[in-house]
């Protein structure tokens, strides 16, 4: 990267404080918006939630000029906007859903700092001619910046290919004045390499010239847990969900959740059933005639499919919290912009690994804990490898969507590989965490399971490690040793600590000797230090120590130094 100035880093900060009042940029923002302010095109291939938006919103405030982001969801656009004009922020949208006739005239006399658009608008009528004519008239009407949000879109490889999208990269790079050479920035959660490589073609990118920031595609926030369907229904699987909203007496404590189904019926039973469970349990044990529990139950639940015409007031009733729970099929999300959805459930798989992804990252986007868990048997997947669903795919498009529904099925079905470190090799990324994560469902069944792995073994063995240098707090590193060999568990009380700590660590390390001695020989300890000290886990093991024993940071502290010592001699 180009050097940025921290003159101009703290100018932008400034900004960021001022309009979103944030205090730092997060990783990858700064180079993004500083490329766009430099004049050249930008790609940020970043995880949802990893905050995009930022980066095309900050610089047309930062200037006082216009920012274009073309997206294909006005449901998106709607929302953006509210929020948006809710900070005091000119913004507005432009599309078949703008009802308001003034706002076209507005956007060209530069009364909007960002004005959101579909890609038809863009590229048909007069859209681009008058802009360019308010852009080359100078002022707050300079256009600095084209953002492309979903870029996926203009893949025929991408999951969700869009021939309008196509139109984008030609129809502004013809323009007849300068706005052909305004920076266009890519941005998109969901891109496969030649996905990405696509993107910078079709849209006509400056190649040598642009600035591509890829972060991972990870999401470690989220715990994602593969099920088969239990035999008696979805009832059976959501039972937890419901069982949370009637627990939850008021709106805030029930976690927001959205149940994916692959059918418009499906949609509608799975309500229904959920609904009248819920309803059941307020009535018997709430004292409430069944009539008012279902008028509450059906707050609480709502579904949500195209062919619904209560969905807008679903959506909306999803957003302010007063309905935690929606039952929908894919229609609802790409323009949810809900950052603290809880869970996503799919009851039967979607298509493809890039729709999963999709669909499960809207979990949790703000970064805290969040559950995506889905249910599915085999024959789930047999049933998209039809015409209905493939008969508008051709060449490329078709072949890359039958890849990645062959994927998925795969991804499912498989109960030994890690479900994070998949997602993330399917999108070519090397996990940072090796091969396990340890927070999927396959990872913690591994863990409960004590499975003969050398991750368990590594961390078993350290954990055991560390609790014995509590324990000998003073001690020699032979003494030390003794211990974790099991030898001399019960006879060493050296470490000035309570009876009952003492007593834990005694007990903690008894029985992950004898769990581990099940597994392994008696010559563990040599194996179980190498990769300790050369993987530098052992601040992390401390750290699940510190947490087991909640005595005080003085563990940590005791335990570093200690160690430290002991490793080094
Ligand atoms: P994305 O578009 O990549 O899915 P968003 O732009 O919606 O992500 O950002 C996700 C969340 O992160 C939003 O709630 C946003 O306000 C927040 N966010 C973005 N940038 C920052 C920042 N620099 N500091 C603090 N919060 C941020
Ligand atoms: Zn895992």
């Amino acid at each position: 990267f180009e050097e940025i100035s921290p003159q101009f880093k703290s100018q932008l900060q400034s900004s960021l404080h001022q309009h979103f009042g944030h205090n730092s940029f997060r990783e990858g923002q700064l180079q993004i918006i500083h490329s766009v302010l430099q004049n050249r095109d930008a790609c940020a291939f970043w995880a949802t939630g990893a905050g995009k938006s930022l980066t095309y919103q900050l610089p047309p405030l930062h200037l006082n000029q216009v920012g274009v982001i073309i997206t294909p969801l006005v449901s998106l656009m709607m929302d953006q906007v509210a929020k948006l004009n809710a900070r005091g922020i000119a913004a507005t949208y432009l599309g078949s859903a703008q009802r308001d006739g003034s706002v076209e005239g507005r956007v060209f006399s530069g009364e909007y700092r960002l004005v959101y658009v579909t890609p038809e608008k863009l590229v048909g009528g007069t859209f681009l001619e008058r802009l360019s004519r308010m852009h080359d008239g100078g002022g707050r009407g300079r256009v600095c910046i084209f953002a492309v949000d979903e870029s996926h879109c203009v893949s025929e490889w991408g999951h969700d290919f869009r021939p309008e999208f196509l139109k984008i990269g030609s129809a502004i790079r013809e323009q007849k004045s300068n706005l052909a050479s305004v920076p266009i920035l890519a941005l998109t959660a969901t891109a496969v390499p030649r996905v990405q490589d696509d993107i910078l073609r079709n849209l006509h990118m400056k190649l040598e010239n642009t600035t591509i920031v890829k972060k991972s595609f990870d999401r470690p926030n989220l715990k994602i847990e593969i099920k088969r369907k239990p035999k008696n229904g979805a009832l059976a699987a959501l039972a937890v969900v419901v069982k949370e909203l009637f627990n939850a007496e008021g709106r805030d404590t029930a976690k927001s959740t959205i149940v994916y189904c692959a059918t418009r019926k499906e949609v509608d039973d799975v309500t229904r059933e959920m609904v009248a469970s819920l309803a059941h349990m307020l009535s018997d044990n709430r004292n409430m005639p069944f009539d008012r529990a279902h008028t509450i139950a059906s707050q609480r639940i709502k579904p949500y499919h195209a062919g619904l015409s209560t969905r807008e007031e679903a959506h909306l009733s999803f957003l302010v919290g007063k309905t935690p729970v929606i039952v929908a099929t894919v229609a609802f999300g790409m323009g949810i912009d809900k950052p603290d959805i809880r869970r996503v459930v799919h009851w039967g798989p979607p298509k493809t690994v890039e729709e999963y992804y999709q669909q499960m990252g809207r979990a949790s986007r703000d970064g805290l804990p969040g559950e995506a868990i889905m249910y599915c048997d085999l024959p789930d997947f047999a049933k998209y490898k039809n015409e209905f669903y493939l008969k508008s795919l051709k060449g490329d498009a078709r072949k890359a969507t039958i890849e990645s529904m062959d994927a998925l099925r795969e991804f499912c079905m498989s109960d030994d590989c890690c479900r994070r470190g998949s997602l993330m090799r399917f999108f070519d990324e090397e996990p940072s965490f090796g091969k396990w994560c340890g927070t999927c469902d396959i990872c913690l069944f591994r863990e409960v399971n004590g499975e003969e792995l050398e991750r368990d073994f590594a961390f078993d063995g350290a954990r055991v490690l560390l609790a014995a240098v509590v324990l000998c707090n003073g001690q020699a590193w032979s003494t030390i040793e003794s211990v974790v060999a099991g030898k001399a568990v019960d006879s060493y009380r050296y470490s000035p600590r309570s009876d009952d700590e003492i007593m834990q660590l005694r007990k903690f390390i008894a029985n992950e000797l004898t769990r581990m001695k099940k597994k392994r020989s008696s010559t563990y300890l040599k194996e179980l230090i190498d990769p300790l000290v050369s993987k530098g886990l052992l601040a992390r093991e401390i750290k699940q120590l510190n947490n087991k024993y909640k005595s005080s940071f003085v563990i940590y502290k005791t335990v570093s130094s200690k160690t430290a010592s002991a490793f080094s001699k």
